[in-house]
């Protein structure tokens, strides 16, 4: 369920093993139905396409956490389908994910729930300066604002439309991090490493991942809360929590995904398998081994602006000049139009240590008229 690249990546790996691949996404061309066996363009509620899809599947899973629940329900009465609607209603909806965590036992920042202008009125001062955030929908920090004070927080509900929506407290973040678990049906549970994430304007723009990129003790209560919020809901499926380690060494859940993610595309070229390959285990039913990292590893996002860095017209980036770097891999998703801010693909960098890898990753930078430095 779902055309975009990460279905496109999903559809890779799956191909790779023998499988034939069924992807359904209403719009006729995307970058995962253009490589699939099968591509059924209908839209995610569509009857007759959901039944298609059931037709030619096996086992479903999802590259989209908002396809809608009830689809993924009705796909459930005849196929194995993971990860599942409940765990995937969870996912879409801030209000229902927070009290999740807290379920789990793992800390998130201090929120309000603004479903009600009595809510709105109701909120605690002390949670401003904050980020309102849509409980549903947003993705690349679109459907947030950050409000300094009451007049804006308000002026900031009324234009969401008044839709459900979760204030956040503003959080004085040291870095961002983030972990990937694949769960089995049977409970058989693998993680890879914590990854390090620099976001820019909302976006994720470089993941890092080598030895001691975070600080022990913040990694492994990273690793065990992302377990337990797996755990929690009996997911079976590639799961991302997302978390931010504040300035005294506090760690905070932030949000999770039903799915693979971006700050795990390293492991494409890092790792002896990627999510990608045990998103097909974990649907295929097959076992899932500990996955290893064997290389040091920087992902830069290449985002649409890169084709727009001179002005004017969309230039295709210098693509010969990055691939002349020891250890670049480079992955585009196929997209024919570069928007600003558009996922256009990735870079991958690999190498035996992360100096090296840091002193390739600054040129690539360089060349593409990304900025420098990277990390911050
Ligand atoms: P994604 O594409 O990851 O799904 P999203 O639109 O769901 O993005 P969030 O992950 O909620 O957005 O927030 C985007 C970024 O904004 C975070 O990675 C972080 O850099 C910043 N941010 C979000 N919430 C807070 C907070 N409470 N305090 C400080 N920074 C925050
Ligand atoms: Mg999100
Ligand atoms: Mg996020």
């Amino acid at each position: 369920m779902g055309g975009g690249q990460l279905g496109r990546m999903f559809v890779h790996a799956a191909q790779q093993m023998g499988y034939f691949t069924a992807v359904l996404d209403p719009d006729a061309d995307s970058p995962a139905g253009r490589v699939s066996h099968h591509h059924i363009h209908t839209d995610y509620t569509d009857v007759d396409g959901l039944a298609r899809l059931a037709g030619l599947s096996d086992a479903i899973t999802t590259e989209f956490e908002n396809v809608p629940a009830p689809s993924l329900e009705n796909l459930a009465v005849t196929r194995p389908v993971s990860p599942g609607a409940d765990a995937v209603a969870i996912a879409q909806d801030r209000i229902r994910e927070k009290s999740h965590f807290a379920r789990c036992g793992v800390e998130c920042a201090p929120y309000a729930v603004i479903e009600t202008a009595d809510h709105l009125a109701a909120v605690p001062s002390d949670l401003l300066p904050g980020i309102l955030k849509t409980a549903r929908l947003g993705y690349d920090g679109k459907g947030q604002r950050r409000v300094a004070t009451r007049a804006e927080l308000e002026a900031a509900w009324t234009d969401s439309g008044g839709v459900p929506c979760v204030l956040e407290k503003l959080l004085p973040l040291d870095f961002e991090c983030s972990v990937i678990v694949a769960r089995s049906e049977d409970g058989q549970m693998v993680n890879f490493p914590a990854q390090r994430n620099l976001h820019r304007d909302g976006i994720l723009a470089v993941t890092e991942v080598y030895p001691d990129n975070i600080p022990k003790a913040a990694a492994q209560r990273a690793i065990s809360a992302a377990r337990s919020i797996a755990e929690g809901i009996s997911y079976v499926g590639v799961l991302c929590v997302e978390f931010f380690v504040l300035a005294d060494g506090k760690l905070v859940v932030n949000e999770m995904a039903p799915r693979p993610h971006n700050s795990g595309h390293w492991t494409m070229d890092a790792c002896d398998m990627s999510q990608f390959d045990l998103q097909v285990r974990t649907l295929a039913g097959l076992p899932l081994n500990p996955p290893r990292q064997h290389s040091a590893a920087i992902m830069l996002n290449l985002l649409g602006d890169l084709w727009f860095v001179d002005g004017g017209e969309a230039v295709e980036p210098r693509w010969a000049d990055v691939l002349a770097l020891p250890g670049t891999h480079l992955h585009l998703y196929g997209k024919t139009e570069a928007r600003r801010g558009r996922k256009m693909g990735h870079l991958n960098i690999t190498g035996e240590s992360i100096d090296a890898v840091r002193s390739t990753a600054d040129f690539a930078a360089a060349v593409l008229g990304l900025p420098i430095p990277l990390s911050e």
